[in-house]
Parts: C-alpha cells; sequence; structure tokens
C-alpha cells in the first residue's frame, strides 16, 4: 500500500474523523471524497516494491483522488531510474506525464532535478504552490528522483 494510505491526509465530510485520501472512511464508510488536511501529497511509488506497470497505476489512482479531493500539488517518489525493475517507474512515470496521461488533472509537472534550490524552475513552482517550500528547499541541486505535479 502506499505510504500517503496510511496517514491520516484527509478528515471525512460525513463523521469528521481522519481516514485515508483514497478509498473509504473506516469510521463511517462514507466513500465521498474527503476533505484534505493538507495541499500538498508525498506519494512513494518504490514503496512495496511494484512493478513500472503497478506503479503507473497506483499513480493512476492517486491523482484521480488527490484531484477530487482538492490537492494542489502532489510529490511523487519514483527513484532514480536506475537499472533493475524498480528502476523503471521513474521513466514510466514521465513517459505518460510527458504523454499528456493526468493533463485533465494535472496542469504542470518539474522534473525534480530542474527544481535545484534557487533556480528559475524552483522560483515558478514555490510562487504558484508555496506548500511546496519546505519539501523542495532541501534539495541544492535538484533531486532526480521525484517529480513535482501541480494539479488544476
Ligand atoms: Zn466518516
Amino acid at each position: 500500500m502506499p505510504k500517503i494510505q496510511r496517514m491520516p491526509a484527509a478528515e471525512c465530510l460525513e463523521c469528521g474523523n481522519p481516514r485515508p485520501l483514497m478509498g473509504s472512511c473506516a469510521h463511517c464508510g462514507s466513500t465521498d471524497s474527503p476533505r484534505p488536511l493538507t495541499d500538498t501529497l508525498t506519494l512513494n511509488l518504490e514503496s512495496g516494491g511494484p512493478t513500472a506497470e503497478e506503479a503507473l497505476e497506483r499513480l493512476t489512482q492517486h491523482v484521480r483522488a488527490a484531484s477530487e479531493a482538492g490537492i494542489r500539488a502532489l510529490i511523487v517518489i519514483h527513484g532514480y531510474g536506475s537499472s533493475g525493475s524498480g528502476g523503471k517507474i521513474k521513466w514510466v512515470v514521465r513517459d505518460a506525464l510527458e504523454n499528456n496521461y493526468f493533463s485533465d488533472r494535472v496542469d504542470e509537472y518539474y522534473f525534480g532535478e530542474d527544481l535545484a534550490f534557487g533556480s528559475s524552475s524552483y522560483q515558478t513552482v514555490v510562487k504558484r504552490r508555496s506548500s511546496l517550500k519546505p519539501h523542495l528547499s532541501q534539495f541544492k541541486i535538484g533531486n532526480a528522483g521525484m517529480t513535482v505535479l501541480l494539479m488544476h
């Protein structure tokens, strides 16, 4: 299971209890979109060691759920694209983005290696989504293991 499903990323609009962004409320069973407790989520596609295809499916589900819940930015951790089956995840994710797979829900995307602290892409991103600043300001030379999605 992806990391964000284990943390109370949102609260239920029906009963007010914390619940994950995806799936139903454990307290009342509501399947309506919950209210997010943050506007920025981190999704680790590497956790659990999925295949590239499974990781893409996981991303697709989370993009949809995040969009429906009103999340403004998604930080996708996909690794550095090294050899081995896990190394394919980065390329599958970037392929999907470049082929406009998520264009109905994703406004813009930025590759982590282009988001070095203080760079022009960094400036643009934190201007548009200030909540990303604490997540990105630590990367002096960028981070090729992630991609940042700005949601519509
Ligand atoms: Zn509930």
